[in-house]
């Protein structure tokens, strides 16, 4: 099965939009495509850059106590042994014995030990050999304590299994039988400068040292070697705030609790990539650590969720398809006080766009151990709680609210697409209600007809007009008018003008409302009011 045909209808006809109009593309295409990487095409990257500048104007140039920076991709290794990921950052990699799906454990279908396991396939051929393969596995050991001849087959399901001690199965088919969980590290190693790491472990290994040693001792063994030379390219923006904490502190001399926010590119060597751009290895992110006093991560933890909510919910995301999960002790970090999901009902349910956690002092903490500096703040104002005395010298606790651009982009999507229907029930047309800041063009300028000189000429200039007000138009003379309303519909453009003989006569124009369809004639001035009124109300 392809990735695409396993998604839900909605999330095939999203992705098919976003190809055909230039929002997303596989990367290398052409060569076969390349898993999990994404290209983002004409729209997409408007789309996807006017997602990261609201974030931007929202988190930091509209405020006074965050202010932005932006760190290397590849960091000093130590900052990713000091912060754990080189130890920790690792995945629960299991493989489906059935179907040879390669999944993460933590990610997979949960069921009770006892349910019933029906396997499922793409085909009957495939089924076939499945069961077949059941069966063998039933017989080479009693994995689910279940007897051959309880195995049947109908069509593409073999049903008579069931679930003994996984609390899961594979996501691809539905299999219990799997293999032993492993952890994998997710993170992308590589080397800086001119070394060849693997010249260093075949020198080791010309030592003799392999004799005798396991395949996880020799792994550890070249592990080791390679890490030598290793760098990592890194998989959450978060680090480079914590580890240039003081610096950027110190140069504003700004005062404790404010935040540092970055917004880029992080890579993740996901196991199991997924839902189209949802879980891609190339993502980008938006973060902010907000650096505050001990004993006030709570509060904040509070301030920011409500922040955040404003912001999803201000770009026109539906309340309804928006909540907030706490996460529950077992799955809370040891040293978290605090942590929120902000999830999105997309087309395969609920999903994770958003943490927002209450992280206590253990970043810089990890920081100042690991490098050996200090990385306090004092406050000459404040009483220290312990002495009573004037002058507080501590280490911030840090909240932060981190997010997916690119999952945020999905997201956007499937809240903006709609299908309408005519009167027989049948598909009249596709639209992307975007909010006017998050459309790629946020005004589409069509003479009525290309062959009119006189229309064309008047439409350039209004496009011009717009563009010199700062305001994204597009202008467009292909196909007939009907054609390029469906066409502005379907890339979210919230306003179509139609510049026709009137327009010549008169200067009025017909404005054309994304959402309703409605259409007013109107004078040309009032077009450039009317844009840019939404574009500040985020109203059509
Ligand atoms: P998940 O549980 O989905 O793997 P996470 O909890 O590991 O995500 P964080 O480390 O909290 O994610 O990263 C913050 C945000 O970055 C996530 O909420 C998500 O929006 C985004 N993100 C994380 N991994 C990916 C990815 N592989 N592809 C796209 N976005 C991602």
């Amino acid at each position: 099965m392809t990735e695409s045909a396993r998604e839900p209808e909605l999330m095939q006809k999203i992705v098919s939009l976003c190809k055909r109009r230039g929002f997303v593309f596989q990367s290398s295409e052409i060569y076969g495509g390349l898993k999990s990487a994404y290209d983002y095409g004409p729209m997409g990257v408007e789309l996807k850059r006017n997602l990261m500048s609201e974030w931007w104007t929202f988190m930091v140039t509209s405020r006074e106590d965050v202010v932005g920076m932006e760190s290397s991709i590849i960091m000093h290794p130590d900052v990713w042994r000091a912060s754990g990921h080189v130890g920790n950052f690792n995945d629960p990699l299991v493989d489906c014995l059935v179907c040879q799906e390669r999944f993460r454990a933590d990610k997979a279908p949960k069921v009770q030990p006892g349910t019933a396991t029906p396997i499922t396939l793409a085909d009957k051929a495939r089924a076939k050999l499945a069961e077949d393969k059941v069966k063998a596995l039933l017989l080479a050991a009693d994995a689910t304590g279940q007897a051959v001849d309880t195995i049947k087959r109908d069509g593409t399901t073999i049903v008579g299994t069931a679930a003994k001690e996984r609390e899961y199965v594979c996501p691809n088919c539905g299999s219990p039988f799997l293999s032993k969980e492993r952890n994998f590290n997710g993170m992308f190693r590589s080397s800086l400068g001119p070394t060849d790491p693997m010249a260093s472990v075949i020198e080791v290994l010309r030592q003799g040292v392999a004799e005798g040693k396991t395949d996880e001792e020799l792994r550890a063994l070249a592990d080791q070697v390679m890490n030598r030379s290793a760098v990592f390219l890194r998989p959450e923006t978060a680090q480079g705030m914590f580890v240039q904490f003081q610096n950027v502190q110190q140069s504003l001399s700004i005062k404790v609790p404010f935040g540092i926010a970055q917004m880029g590119k992080s890579f993740r060597n996901e196991i199991t990539v997924e839902h189209f751009i949802f879980r891609s290895c190339e993502f980008e992110q938006m973060e902010m650590e907000f650096f505050c006093e001990p004993g006030t991560g709570p509060k904040w933890l509070e301030y920011w969720k409500e922040q955040r909510r404003l912001w999803w919910e201000g770009l026109g995301l539906k309340k309804e398809k928006l909540r907030f999960r706490a996460h529950g002790e077992d799955e809370l970090a040891h040293y978290s006080d605090g942590c929120f999901d902000v999830e999105y009902e997309f087309p395969w349910g609920f999903d994770e766009l958003e943490g927002i956690a209450s992280r206590t002092d253990y970043d810089l903490n990890a920081h100042m151990i690991g490098s050996k500096k200090k990385l306090h703040y004092f406050d000459p104002e404040a009483d220290d709680p312990e002495t009573g005395k004037k002058g507080y010298r501590y280490v911030p606790h840090v909240v932060e609210p981190a997010a997916g651009a690119t999952r945020g982009v999905l997201a956007v999507l499937c809240d903006a697409y709609a299908e309408e229907l005519d009167e027989q029930g049948e598909l009249s047309r596709v639209v992307l209600r975007l909010h006017p800041r998050l459309a790629p063009y946020k005004v589409a300028v069509l003479p009525l007809v290309k062959k009119d000189e006189q229309l064309v000429e008047r439409a350039r200039a209004i496009t011009e007009q717009f563009l010199r007000a700062g305001i994204a138009a597009k202008y467009d003379e292909q196909h007939t008018i009907g054609k390029r309303y469906a066409k502005h519909d379907e890339i979210g453009t919230p306003y179509c003008l139609t510049i026709d003989a009137e327009t010549l006569s008169d200067t009025t124009v017909t404005i054309r409302f994304r959402d309703d369809k409605r259409q007013e004639r109107i004078p040309v001035q009032r077009a450039v009011e009317i844009v840019a009124e939404a574009l500040r109300t985020g109203r059509l």
